[in-house]
């Protein structure tokens, strides 16, 4: 499993692994968490008490330390799995549904034509239809959108990102996308 790491103000960072976790516990890096703990990490004994240390790792953990506001305000890097799970895994074009080896990356825009490699001009569409709709707009194509692109917030980002997200990390994640997002259907 992995966890979700967060800024000390509440804002998602990034996911991390249980070890990576521990390190950040073991360094007393910890100012809060989220959720019942989720794994126990046994480490070495301890010299003065001889016991085995021992460390509850909690889905969510939140690091002491300065708040970087540069990566917040950037978009979310694009990328094809994410871009493949904002949609659904649903083609724009034809509507239907289909494996990831089945999808595309589509550009509204054609990046021949100047449309960009953006969040808001990608789309998923399965091969087909982007081999039929070819460096043509939608329109001329006669091929109209069965949704519309959106730029994904952060925390939306961060289920986009996850590969096995537990109850407590979506619960989380959940309560601050927008209800107008996908993720919600
Ligand atoms: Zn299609």
């Amino acid at each position: 499993m992995d966890v979700l790491q967060l800024d000390v103000s509440g804002r998602p960072q990034a996911w991390i692994t249980t070890r990576e976790a521990a390190v950040i516990y073991a360094s007393d890096g910890v100012a809060w968490t989220l959720g019942d703990p989720c794994q126990v990490l046994r480490g070495g004994l301890q010299r003065i008490s001889g016991r085995q240390s021992r460390i509850e790792v909690h889905p969510i953990i939140a690091v002491r330390g300065a708040v970087p506001s540069r990566a917040w305000r950037q978009a979310p890097a694009l990328s094809n799995a994410k871009l493949f799970v904002r949609d659904r895994f649903i083609c724009a074009y034809c509507g239907h549904r289909c494996l990831p080896e089945d999808l595309t990356r589509e550009h509204i825009q054609p990046t021949s034509r100047g449309g960009q490699d953006t969040w808001m001009n990608c789309i998923t569409a399965c091969r087909p239809c982007n081999g039929r709709k070819g460096s043509r707009l939608p329109e001329e194509a006669h091929m109209s959108l069965l949704y519309l692109p959106y730029v994904p917030s952060l925390h939306e980002d961060m289920i986009l990102r996850g590969r096995r997200i537990l109850a407590d990390q979506m619960e989380f994640l959940l309560a601050s996308v927008p209800s107008n997002s996908r993720l919600h259907g």
